[in-house]
């Protein structure tokens, strides 16, 4: 039975005063017995903030990005090496928001996720298709072609990534995947992972998309839904919490 995990992406947002008050939220009502992995993606500047804070919790340390380069002239980039200094655990690689906004390829997620696995951070792998994509019926030919990438690239590796299947359309709209629908991607995903990997069954995938206290359960309870990446509804504590009490 594989252990469920909730990953909080904060995206850019928060302050120092208003995320010192969602995480002592989140340490105290984790205080007891936590059966689900949980994490927080927080923005970069916030990273110290958020290890000494979640110090001795069982809230795990996430960043949103990494660099592919190891260190070197690539202004205002974060190593993993970096990342690996404040206690970060997961990291996000090929959120739909940095493939839009930031021109990232199936190639540099990639070598996104070679590097934070180099550094002993576990890469979570966002994958996902546009609602024109999905339209056109090209959602199974989509995710397949970003995570094959990212198998190609991590060889023996590929055990230890954890993926996040997120439809683009599904992210910050409210419109969430039917729990068919993102089953029946999940599926597709464990058959390539099986294919590149034996212990493809132990393999953790999430669903990220409009996720929240009302339909986490529901899709929670999919085969292959081993948890979710959740971006508007970790901001508020109390809908984080009831999405992480769904998974246990
Ligand atoms: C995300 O940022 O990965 C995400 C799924 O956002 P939201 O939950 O707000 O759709």
């Amino acid at each position: 039975m594989r252990k469920k995990l909730i990953v909080g992406n904060w995206k850019m947002n928060g302050s120092l005063a208003a995320n010192a008050a969602l995480l002592e939220s989140l340490r105290q009502g984790l205080a007891g017995d936590c059966k689900a992995g949980v994490a927080v993606a927080v923005p970069a500047a916030y990273l110290a903030q958020a290890q000494a804070e979640l110090a001795g919790s069982v809230i795990a340390v996430a960043a949103q990005d990494v660099s592919q380069h190891e260190a070197g002239a690539y202004t205002g980039e974060l190593s993993a090496a970096m990342l690996q200094d404040f206690g970060v655990r997961y990291t996000l690689v090929g959120h739909s928001e940095r493939r839009q906004y930031h021109g990232e390829t199936d190639a540099v997620v990639a070598l996104k996720a070679l590097a934070a696995l180099a550094k002993g951070i576990t890469p979570i792998v966002c994958v996902g298709e546009t609602l024109a994509e999905r339209e056109a019926g090209q959602t199974e030919q989509v995710v397949k072609r970003q995570l094959a990438a990212v198998i190609q690239q991590v060889g023996h590796c590929v055990s230890e990534l954890v993926v996040a299947y997120e439809p683009v359309w599904a992210i910050g709209t409210g419109k969430t995947a039917s729990p068919e629908q993102a089953q029946a991607v999940h599926a597709v995903l464990r058959a390539q992972l099986a294919a590149a990997s034996e212990q493809a069954g132990q393999m953790v995938l999430l669903y990220g998309g409009s996720m929240n206290a009302g339909n986490a359960a529901q899709l929670l309870a999919q085969a292959d839904i081993d948890g979710g990446l959740v971006g508007g509804a970790s901001l508020k504590a109390a809908d984080f919490l009831s999405i992480i009490a769904a998974a246990q």
